[in-house]
């Protein structure tokens, strides 16, 4: 049997947004993956360091609804079930031992790809999967692995200059964030006052 190929898209979805969603599906598209899921990070311990992220449930409940039933997309809770700092080796190494046979793709937008040598075990990830990079807008494309490490996909995906920091903002301070989140995360915030204070 030809094993499954699952794209995995690693964030802290505070809250999850178009660019998010367009970055699944076009790298879905480009790459022929079976799947592209959203893995909602338990504790992102790069920016929980730095201010006050909103509980992995809700971070969760938000993902679930901006995927809705769009066919090859998914919402993985794995990071929330393992619980602690979210580390994307450990993941990774627990997905293979829990679906063998699959064969894993690590998207990363360019500002995150320029900090993977930040990352825990950093060095294992390209064992354990294939990394793919995307642009972002305002983002130079900086990927600093290993030298002799293997060229990383790259996938041209709509440039859409959204962001979750400028969401947060613009739900403070009283602005729309219609259109750049899909409505049912739209209605979320609105109806639980999400984002209201920093
Ligand atoms: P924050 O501003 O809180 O950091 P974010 O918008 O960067 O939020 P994350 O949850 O940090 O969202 O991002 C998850 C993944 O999606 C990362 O790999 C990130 O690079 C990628 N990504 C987020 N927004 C975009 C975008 N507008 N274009 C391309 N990739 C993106
Ligand atoms: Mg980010």
């Amino acid at each position: 049997m030809p094993s499954r190929r699952v794209g995995l898209l690693g964030g802290t979805f505070d809250p999850p947004h178009s660019a998010h969603l367009v970055v699944a599906v076009e790298v879905r598209e480009a790459l022929g993956l079976d799947e592209v899921r959203l893995v909602v990070a338990n504790d992102p311990w790069q920016k929980s360091a730095l201010r006050r992220v909103t509980p992995a449930g809700t971070r969760l409940r938000l993902a679930r609804s901006a995927v809705g039933d769009v066919p090859g997309l998914s919402v993985s809770d794995v990071e929330v079930r393992h619980g602690g700092p979210s580390y994307t080796a450990r993941t990774l190494r627990s997905l293979h031992r829990s679906e063998p046979g699959t064969e894993w793709f690590l998207i990363l937008g360019a500002d995150a790809a320029a900090r993977i040598d930040t990352w825990h075990d950093a060095d294992d990830l390209l064992d354990l999967c294939t990394l793919v990079v995307v642009d972002r807008p305002g983002t130079p494309l900086r990927l600093p692995l290993p030298s002799g490490s293997p060229s990383p996909e790259r996938v041209a995906v709509t440039p859409l200059d959204i962001s979750s920091t400028d969401l947060r903002r613009r739900a403070r301070t009283g602005r729309s964030v219609r259109f750049l989140v899909p409505d049912a995360v739209a209605g979320m915030i609105a109806a639980e006052g999400l984002y209201l204070r920093d």
